[in-house]
């Protein structure tokens, strides 16, 4: 059962659902068509014959009614012949003989003179006799219309038709067949009572098919029957129905509707009026109609198929398109991956993916539930620990001030537990009595004005601890509606340390206007925003306020150091007194703050520490001059020995006047000569000794390298040391102090000459000079002494350092001042037992570095 089961569900599945609507409905349609054709049909039979009845009942009855209108124009007829004129011209003076019995004339081909005309019967059948009665009713004349005898029972029953005074007519069987009988008294042209005229008219064929006036249905017969007997007496249709058989034999072929003749007075016979109507014609025109209403039904179900297919079409359509969207839908919100869509019914396939979408959706609101249950449980939780771990005391309390709820903050801060808080009024716990008060009052307007801004501000108040000691508050409350009432949450913050921030705060800010220095704060556009109380003399100097612009050299100062974004250093010297001012840009905020510092006393020790600096220099110049003395005088005694030799060898000539003008001239240049060399010698001495102000000045170093070897020129003569200049051809110009430079320079040929001294042979000295990179100038002084140990080199520059038993050790300690001072740097290197040599770096002297030295001074 479920194999054939699965194998209807599989078949069902795979077919479309148009398909299946189409199957479906034609199976619905047999099964309908089936069950209730037979019983429409017979149903529809039935009315058919019931109407038919009923139709047939009413054209019987219509018969009958022509029927009788019919044998009524008989009576019509018999008075207009009884009252016609012949008949009364005929009757007028009349008098029949009274024999025993009475004479019958007999009209036989022959028209009486009491008989209107022929045009009479036009439209009834002529009866077969007419007949003239005497008073007493004995028949005298009688007109045979075609000359058939008179029926025989007639007479006995022709008093019954006589005596009545109306016309009257009567249907009756005489001898068997059924005739109308009417009679009529006829009058002469007195009024008098002659006797009666009777008509006797054969109830035949021909009668009764012109009772019907052609009305009757085509292929109907009318008849006359015998209601006992059920026999046909006469009919329409002889050939058809004819007189004598039996009304139930004609029941198969015939519907027959009879209706009783009662109502004719005087009939003594049962006799009826039928209808026949052949069933053959009504079955006929049933079936056709039923065929036809089968047709009808059949075309109604195959549009009604159509239709509900084409609705089971449009349906699987939208299906489709529920399904693709289902699909969607369910891919994008519950991340079910659609199996592709395959043909065949989509109703049921919807029906799965319902049921699937069902289980999916229950499955997400399930996983939604849990994850919401657990969102809801990490909410609490986080709430808890936000409310737990809040900077902020939190109270919630109840509209009597009644605690409710307090946090973990709230218990430390007040120093109570949680169960000692709740139930307690918290102005009259929390509060210290002159806060509880404006508590109430802040707690009322909160609840007055739930919501607003103004109500719910922080107040200012003081806390009480469980062990009496107070702290400032920051109070808020914040109302809270609930459906039934309001609670409200009290926010206690504890402001101990920011009171203490803020006046620490207050004391910091008065920090600068408390500073002695000067501290100003510029903006870009060079105006005084704060100058404290120490800007004072600064302001004074520059003629400005608070407020105001500065000048326009510092102006543009601020705004470099606003653009350049570093702070710059500048003084400014001020009458006495000499100021440093700091400019530090603040970028974010675009001004400048101006720190002051007064540097008098700063430069004033600088200037005193260059002068003893000068002092020492000169100091040592000094010695060194000491220990030139000899050569210098050595060497100053030479022109003076020669100007003496040329003044005496002058003399000599002049006291023998053994001279020409030419001669004299020439000794007179050369006195000249040896003169100026000596002055330039003591120039250069005095140069040396004087106490100069240290200027720079634009020199070239190999100059200044020959100037120092021409003072040592005599003692290393003496010594037999052998010097090598090793000078640069190009210019080599430095901007230094001549003098400085010149005492360094001697101070390390000195030390050479020494070091040389102490070996007994090859004693040389060179000097080297060259270019050093692109800015530096070298020199490097060499010496094949005895070297320096290791031991001293570290000690070298070190003030006081010598290993001479005469020496000062001032000499290479001011050298290296003298030259860092100059930018320059000096070193010293040694080979032990293979000399020592110097080397001396100075900057080369280049003119645009002039500008640059000038710049930051005012
Ligand atoms: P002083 O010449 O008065 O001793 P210096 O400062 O000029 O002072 O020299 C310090 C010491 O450096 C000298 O005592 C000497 O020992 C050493 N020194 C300087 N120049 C040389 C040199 N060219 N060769 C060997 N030693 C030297």
């Amino acid at each position: 059962m479920p194999l054939r089961r699965s194998f209807f569900h599989r078949a069902l599945r795979s077919l479309p659902m148009p398909v299946v609507s189409l199957l479906f409905g034609l199976a619905c349609g047999l099964v309908v068509w089936v069950v209730l054709d037979p019983v429409q049909s017979r149903a529809l039979e039935e009315i058919f014959r019931s109407d038919l009845e009923a139709r047939l009942d009413r054209e019987a009855q219509d018969g009958f009614h022509r029927f009788e209108h019919y044998t009524e124009g008989y009576a019509a007829t018999l008075q207009l012949m009884a009252n016609h004129r012949r008949m009364v011209n005929y009757l007028d003076g009349f008098a029949w003989f009274d024999p025993e019995p009475a004479q019958l004339e007999v009209y036989l081909e022959r028209w009486p003179d009491w008989m209107p005309e022929a045009p009479f019967w036009h439209s009834l059948a002529r009866p077969s006799h007419v007949l003239l009665f005497d008073t007493q009713g004995r028949p005298r004349e009688l007109f045979l219309f075609a000359g058939e005898p008179l029926p025989r029972d007639l007479m006995q029953l022709a008093d019954l038709y006589l005596n009545e005074s109306q016309i009257q007519v009567y249907l009756t069987a005489l001898n068997g067949a059924p005739y109308l009988i009417a009679a009529e008294q006829v009058r002469d042209n007195a009024g008098l009572d002659v006797g009666s005229l009777m008509l006797v008219v054969p109830i035949d064929d021909a009668f009764l098919h012109a009772s019907q006036q052609g009305v009757v249905e085509e292929q109907g017969v009318v008849a006359v029957l015998d209601g006992e007997e059920q026999r046909v007496l006469a009919s329409s249709d002889p050939r058809a129905l004819p007189a004598g058989s039996r009304v139930d034999s004609w029941e198969d072929k015939y519907l027959v509707t009879s209706q009783s003749f009662f109502d004719y007075q005087g009939s003594d016979l049962n006799l009826e009026f039928a209808t026949f109507v052949p069933w053959g014609g009504a079955a006929s025109t049933n079936s056709q109609i039923l065929a036809l209403e089968r047709r009808q039904r059949v075309i109604a179900a195959a549009v009604f198929i159509a239709a509900f297919t084409l609705v089971m079409f449009l349906i699987s359509a939208r299906l489709n398109f529920v399904l693709r969207r289902l699909s969607r839908f369910s891919r994008r919100a519950l991340g079910f991956e659609r199996p592709p869509l395959r043909g065949g019914n989509q109703l049921l396939q919807l029906e799965s993916w319902v049921n699937q979408f069902i289980r999916l959706v229950l499955a997400a609101r399930d996983e939604m539930r849990s994850r919401h249950e657990s969102e809801m449980r990490e909410s609490e939780i986080l709430k808890s620990v936000i409310m737990d771990t809040a900077r902020d005391g939190i109270v919630t309390i109840e509209e009597s001030g009644e605690i409710i709820e307090s946090n973990a903050t709230a218990e430390k801060l007040f120093r109570y537990r949680r169960s000692d808080l709740i139930g307690c009024d918290l102005p009259s716990l929390l509060l210290a009595k002159r806060s509880r008060d404006a508590f109430r009052q802040l707690l009322a307007a909160c609840r007055r004005y739930p919501g607003s801004g103004a109500a719910e501000a922080p107040s200012q108040m003081v806390g009480v601890r469980s062990d009496g000691s107070e702290f400032p508050l920051e109070v808020e409350i914040v109302v809270i509606q609930l459906e039934s009432r309001q609670t409200c949450t009290v926010y206690l913050h504890d402001i101990t340390k920011r009171q203490r921030v803020e006046r620490e705060m207050s004391n910091l800010a008065r920090f600068a206007s408390e500073s002695p220095s000067p501290i100003l704060r510029v903006n870009r556009r060079g105006v005084i925003l704060f100058a404290n109380a120490a800007s004072e003399p600064l302001l004074k100097y520059w003629g400005v306020g608070r407020g105001q612009t500065l000048p326009l050299f510092w102006s543009n100062k601020v705004a470099e150091s606003l653009e350049s974004d570093r702070p710059r250093e500048h003084e400014i010297h001020q009458g006495e007194r000499i100021y440093s001012l700091l400019l530090a840009p603040v970028p974010g905020l675009d001004y400048v703050n101006v720190y002051g510092r007064d540097i008098t006393e700063e430069r004033l020790a600088e200037q005193q520490s260059r002068q003893h600096h000068a002092e020492l220099v000169h100091v040592c110049r000094l010695s060194s001059m000491g220990e030139m003395s000899t050569g210098m005088a050595h060497e100053l005694n030479q022109p003076l020995s020669a100007i003496v030799n040329f003044a005496r060898g002058a003399m000599r000539r002049v006291r023998s006047d053994n001279f020409d003008n030419q001669t004299m001239l020439e000794v007179l240049e050369q006195i000249s000569l040896q003169a100026e060399r000596a002055g330039e010698i003591i120039r250069r001495l005095r140069n040396l000794v004087a106490r100069q102000p240290p200027v720079r000045s634009s020199v070239e170093i190999n100059d200044m390298v020959r100037e120092v070897c021409s003072f040592v020129e005599y003692d290393m003569r003496k010594l037999g040391i052998e010097i090598h200049l090793d000078l640069s051809p190009e210019a080599l110009p430095v901007r230094v102090d001549l003098v400085q430079i010149e005492q360094v320079l001697l101070n390390l040929v000195r030390n050479a000459m020494d070091a040389l001294e102490r070996v007994p042979e090859q004693r040389f000295l060179s000097i080297h000079t060259s270019a050093w990179g692109e800015d530096s100038v070298q020199v490097t002084i060499s010496d094949t002494g005895p070297g320096i140990p290791d031991s001293d080199m570290r000690h070298l520059f070190e003030p006081f350092f010598s290993t001479k038993t005469s020496g000062m050790g001032m000499g290479l300690a001011i050298s290296k001042t003298i030259v860092e001072d100059h930018g320059g740097h000096i070193a010293a290197e040694s080979i032990p037992g293979g000399g020592s040599q110097f080397t001396l770096l100075l900057p080369t002297y280049m003119y645009e570095t002039n500008s640059e030295q000038a710049s930051g001074v005012c």
